[in-house]
């Protein structure tokens, strides 16, 4: 795994060894339906796939693999939403994910050439592993993913919002001994880092340098929930569906789960039309600038957002704004929730990319910050250029004058008029 820089070339043949073939994406579903991001994971591979093939005159597929208890008919809608193929194991231990048993059972399926007999019947005799493998980046899936890559023996990427499949000229002083080579279907996988200003690309390389040699596949990531649009559902796609027999011993069973639950967030985003959200603008006076952020949003009845590092408890704050707004659930961005609300009011936030990430859709964006060269002012509708403790008075004083609370039509009426 390593972190490079690349030329880009255009190199159109095929030299890649066979026995590493499709795109395997892992599932998860809760209580026998499909979680959401399962299928934006999904839509995600079809389009890498579609243009794979295209760009390399091949036909690899997209390999959903799903595994719980009564399951199989989870398997139709897979197909409708992009997958070539789904491999399903159905199995009463298989109820609930427990990593040991789900680790052992993804790596059997993904290492067995007959799983694909009806798949690819022509490359069983040569099949090794999955070219590609996308696992969710939530609870599961990030534990799951490096449990299996450990198990595959190969690299994984972590948290990743942009994929690329592309050819490459690599110089490397470890991995090629210093020599340009060219590696052909490498997947880019790229994630915000270094505060947001700047993309890091992961690559997950064959050993070139002879006296390392070693390939490395599959080429595997997890997704961050919200990255991907699914595709629009093909009721009348067709595909493969197989099923496969799980080998499991006593030793497997130990951990027993007797119970799974959809946690629903406490914090409801989607119920309102107007978002507050406050970031590390508010040091000067924490406590007194979240009770400014509160009183504003009692009086627009919206909702509070924050960024990253305030769910970091970065201030000392009393107990009850600690506890009800320094928590993750309330982060919007690429680590936290993605919102689309009426108006998002971003108050003392700069704007770094995974910020941005997560409310760039809203359909207007205010923002309130003294420094005008905060990249937050590239994509709001108005840039209110002042310090909150000046200005956020001043709105909550224009919009008491009106009588109660505003109605949904006068918010966007008013709000944006007056603004
Ligand atoms: C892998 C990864 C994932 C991440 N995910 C997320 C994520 O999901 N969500 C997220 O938010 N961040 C995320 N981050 C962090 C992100 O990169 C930024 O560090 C973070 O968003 C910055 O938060 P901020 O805007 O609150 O703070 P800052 O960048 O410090 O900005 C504070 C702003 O407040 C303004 N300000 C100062 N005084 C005042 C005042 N008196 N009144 C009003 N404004 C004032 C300043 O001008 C400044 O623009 C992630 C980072 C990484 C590496």
């Amino acid at each position: 795994m390593i972190m490079i820089t690349m030329n880009k070339i255009e190199n159109n043949h095929s030299t890649n060894n066979d026995s590493y073939r499709h795109l395997f994406v892992i599932i998860e579903s809760i209580n026998n339906e499909l979680i959401p991001a399962s299928l934006e994971m999904l839509g995600e591979a079809r389009r890498q796939m579609d243009h794979f093939n295209l760009k390399y005159k091949s036909n690899e597929k997209v390999i959903a693999i799903h595994l719980g208890h009564g399951i199989k008919d989870l398997s139709k809608d897979l197909i409708s939403y992009g997958a070539d193929a789904v491999i399903y194991a159905d199995d009463p231990h298989l109820k609930y994910p427990i990593n040991k048993i789900y680790t052992k059972i993804i790596s059997q399926i993904v290492t067995d050439p007959h799983s694909l007999k009806e798949i690819s019947p022509e490359y069983v005799s040569i099949f090794k592993k999955p070219r590609y493998m996308f696992f969710l980046a939530d609870s599961i899936g990030r534990h799951l993913s490096s449990t299996v890559l450990a198990e595959l023996d190969s690299g994984l990427a972590s948290d990743i919002n942009k994929l690329v499949i592309s050819d490459l000229d690599i110089k490397h002083q470890h991995k090629t001994k210093g020599e340009t080579i060219h590696y052909q279907k490498v997947l880019e996988m790229y994630r915000p880092d270094f505060s947001g200003f700047l993309w890091t690309t992961i690559l997950c390389l064959d050993n070139k340098n002879p006296e390392i040699a070693k390939e490395f596949h599959p080429q595997a990531c997890s997704i961050i929930p919200g990255a991907f649009q699914p595709c629009v559902q093909d009721t009348k796609r067709t595909g493969i569906i197989s099923q496969f027999s799980p080998q499991f011993d006593e030793q497997d069973l130990k951990i027993k789960v007797v119970k799974q639950e959809l946690v629903k967030n406490p914090v409801q985003f989607e119920n309102y039309k107007i978002i507050v959200s406050f970031g590390r603008g508010i040091k000067e006076d924490p406590e007194a600038n979240i009770k400014l952020v509160e009183k504003l949003a009692k009086i627009l009845d919206a909702e509070i957002g924050i960024s990253l590092p305030i769910s970091k408890k970065i201030f000392h704050l009393n107990e009850k704004y600690d506890s009800i707004y320094i928590t993750p659930n309330r982060v919007v961005g690429t680590s936290g929730r993605k919102v689309t609300p009426v108006i998002y009011i971003a108050v003392g936030i700069s704007g770094a990319i995974q910020h941005l990430d997560g409310m760039k859709d809203s359909d207007f964006i205010i923002a309130i910050n003294p420094d005008e060269n905060s990249p937050i002012k590239d994509v709001c509708d108005v840039f209110i250029k002042g310090r909150m403790e000046d200005v956020i008075p001043v709105i909550i004083d224009e919009l008491s004058k009106r009588s109660g609370q505003l109605k949904e039509k006068e918010i966007q009426v008013n709000t944006y008029g007056k603004l």
